[in-house]
């Protein structure tokens, strides 16, 4: 993005990748859609950064969710708002948009150095890489740093530029793991039945968040929308704590006294787990999950009374035990601090050195709040870089 917007404003520009074709992780988003953007008014969507809103909200002003669909549109690729607010282009993949985008830079003189690792600056400042071919210094009036964070580093962000920026003093948040899931060590029986199954319609909570939606039962624990709403809390707590208890309400729309009520009924022969999913509407994999807990309380579910089942049915506590590994989160939290950067995200220590998109330090829940935010600050730090240019030139 910051290309486009440098070669539209006249500037020679270069993209290195250390990859050997553009886009993977982006290719790779659009596995599921392409979550572009989302529809909700600017003050929620802001909201969805945290504590980085404020650091973000002019860049995301000035290249707004609007702005962005307009220009998916520009590429031929019409977009539409999803039954949950988000935002795919029609034809649901990314790969159009990024064959359609590459050849209308490479239209607009933007050239492309692919297998090309950057490894620092040379002695003379110069911009090093490493090649197939060997080692080569580039020397740029500027640079864009857009390396991405260190989730999915066969994709090409592998997080290796933290430590050539912190050898220039450079103050970067530990990259942590985000939109990720936990691990939980569900018993033999329980992993073996229910790895891959969905729990549909659930809510859960952690401490005073809760959110509802859908989680995955995985063999080494949990993830999915839900989870990844809720992985900021999750995460501080399971590091703070060692462990977290994530809750999780089977079916969040009946009380307890409804579900006491059904579940005051004779159960006959039927089994329990047979009594529990036509009382209480209640999946195999979320009767298996009272199971579990019923376990590590100590006593079976079946001595369990009406009421008990019942005030379980939307409390079942669920002990994550750590967080997924980071090379399987959707994305990644840390980064190189606000503070380092200038309001046009130019480095205040490297003048000349901007940086855009999730090697910052801010993190958002899913819903297509990585990709503007990406999007939104490539556009200002290219922005940045004609004034610097500009600038450079008068002096
Ligand atoms: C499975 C999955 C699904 C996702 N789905 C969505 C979604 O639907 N909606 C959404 O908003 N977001 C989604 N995301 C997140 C989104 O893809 C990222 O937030 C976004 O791609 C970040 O863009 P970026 O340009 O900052 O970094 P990246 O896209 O990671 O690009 C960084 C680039 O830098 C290159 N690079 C890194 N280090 C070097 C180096 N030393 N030298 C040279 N090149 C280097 C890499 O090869 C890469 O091409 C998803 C992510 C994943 C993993």
């Amino acid at each position: 993005m910051a290309a486009e917007v440098l070669a539209q404003g006249g500037a020679r520009v270069t993209v290195y990748d250390a990859m050997p074709s553009a886009g993977r992780k982006f290719l790779m988003a659009g596995r599921g859609g392409l979550n572009l953007t989302h529809s909700e008014p600017l003050p929620q969507f802001m909201a969805r950064y945290r504590e980085a809103a404020p650091k973000l909200q002019a860049a995301v002003e000035a290249f707004p969710p609007d702005a962005l669909r307009a220009w998916s549109e520009t590429l031929g690729e019409t977009t539409f708002v999803g039954s949950s607010g988000r935002v795919f282009p029609k034809a649901f993949k990314a790969s159009p948009l990024l064959r359609a985008w590459l050849r209308r830079l490479d239209a607009g003189g933007v050239r492309f150095a692919f297998r090309h690792r950057w490894t620092g600056w040379d002695g003379e400042g110069r911009l090093a890489f490493q090649t197939p071919e060997g080692a080569h210094a580039i020397g740029a009036s500027a640079t864009v740093l857009a390396l991405g964070g260190a989730s999915w580093p066969r994709l090409g962000s592998d997080g290796g530029w933290v430590e050539l920026l912190a050898a220039k003093g450079v103050a970067v948040s530990k990259l942590r793991p985000a939109n990720s899931g936990f691990t939980v060590a569900w018993s033999d029986v329980f992993r073996d039945r229910f790895e891959g199954q969905p729990l549909k319609g659930v809510a859960l909570t952690i401490g005073a968040h809760t959110v509802r939606g859908e989680a995955m039962i995985t063999r080494s624990g949990i993830e999915g929308g839900a989870i990844y709403a809720l992985s900021a809390e999750l995460r501080e707590a399971v590091l703070g704590l060692g462990q977290a208890t994530l809750m999780i309400a089977l079916r969040p729309d009946l009380d307890v006294a409804a579900l006491t009520t059904r579940l005051s009924g004779t159960r006959g022969k039927q089994s329990l787990a047979n009594f529990l999913r036509k009382a209480a509407q209640l999946s195999p994999v979320g009767i298996g999950l009272m199971q579990e807990a019923a376990i590590a309380s100590g006593r079976p579910l079946a001595a369990f009374s009406a009421a008990e089942l019942a005030h379980l049915v939307n409390a079942v506590p669920v002990q994550l035990t750590g967080v997924a590994p980071i090379d399987r989160a959707i994305s990644t939290a840390g980064g190189i601090t606000f503070d380092e950067l200038d309001e046009h995200f130019m480095l205040r220590k490297l003048p000349g050195v901007f940086a855009a998109g999730e090697m910052l330090d801010w993190e958002a829940p899913t819903g297509g709040y990585l990709l503007q935010a990406s999007f939104a600050t490539g556009a200002a730090a290219g922005r940045g870089v004609l004034g610097w240019l500009d600038q450079s030139q008068k002096s």
